[in-house]
């Protein structure tokens, strides 16, 4: 695998860091995962731009200039075969403090690090969409937007590790994790709707959480789809009650679920509406590529 990192494209055994990057000391940086639909980027200028949100707020300047993103992609994913008709391509952005003395002081670090990543796309298995999935709500609660804000999509993501943890010892697909206030965030890479008598439902952004790009290209589908929307605040009892659940993120569109806390949703099968936008994602998303 060729990898870009700070200046260059190099082999996947040359591309070491120090272990005096801030981000491996402190979790100090930020990242995006993109993906390709063959060739063409998906939200490509939404996701450079979180990106560089993220930087912002945690004071980190991203020493790429935003025009030459498209080409250093374009150039990850071409020397590794991807991005063609055969292979749809996962790309990782990942941008730390840089190098710097065991200090918490971000100016101990000169130059931030970066660095590309360009892998096979390998979405979930079509049984899962076909049967649907199961959560667990997470005992392990969202970082506070006081705090590390969820919506600086940070290198330091032990909360939602700890909530995978929590998935992976309950067998099940991912988990859910509630705010400080007991309310619905997300999954620990996702978005979470679910649809209650034809309506659909979402967190808000306020409630602590990541604001998701296919969440707001979703969002806009469900609105050309005559679907009525809510964004609020919500129980995991009110999602327990719901007809209807899915998971959405940028590799997996949308992930039909079936059960929470080992009770069902709906009928235990993906339901009508859940198939109708996942549909009408996929018939639409060429809108949202860009070259
Ligand atoms: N929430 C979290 C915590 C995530 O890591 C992700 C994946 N980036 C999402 C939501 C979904 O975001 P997107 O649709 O932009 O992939």
């Amino acid at each position: 695998m060729w990898i870009f990192l700070n200046d260059r494209f190099v082999t996947e055994q040359d591309a070491k860091i120090s272990v005096f990057d801030h981000g491996f000391l402190y979790g100090d940086g930020v990242y995006e995962t993109i993906r390709s639909y063959g060739a063409r980027i998906f939200m490509r200028d939404h996701h450079l731009s979180r990106l560089h949100r993220s930087a912002d707020a945690i004071g980190l300047t991203v020493p790429i200039p935003p025009s030459e993103w498209p080409r250093l992609l374009h150039e990850a994913m071409d020397r590794n075969q991807l991005g063609n008709d055969q292979t749809d391509a996962y790309l990782r952005i990942t941008v730390s403090r840089g190098v710097g003395e065991i200090g918490l002081d971000p100016a101990l670090c000169q130059t931030p690090t970066v660095v590309i990543m360009a892998k096979p796309l390998h979405p979930p298995a079509a049984e899962l969409y076909q049967r649907g999935v199961s959560l667990v709500i997470a005992q392990t609660r969202r970082n506070l937007p006081s705090a590390l804000s969820p919506q600086i999509k940070a290198t330091n993501f032990l909360n939602n590790i700890l909530a995978k943890r929590e998935a992976i010892a309950a067998r099940v697909f991912d988990a859910l994790l509630l705010n400080w206030e007991g309310h619905l965030t997300e999954g620990t890479v996702s978005n979470v709707f679910f649809i209650s008598q034809g309506r659909l439902y979402t967190p808000s952004v306020e409630c602590g959480l990541l604001d998701g790009i296919t969440r707001t290209i979703l969002l806009q589908m469900a609105g050309e789809l005559k679907i009525p929307v809510h964004e609020g605040r919500f129980t995991p009892e009110e999602l327990l009650h719901a007809d209807e659940c899915f998971l959405t993120n940028t590799s997996m569109e949308v992930m039909p679920v079936v059960s929470v806390n080992g009770q069902s949703i709906g009928h235990s099968t993906p339901g009508p509406l859940t198939r109708q936008l996942h549909r009408h994602f996929i018939d639409n998303r060429s809108r949202f590529l860009e070259p």
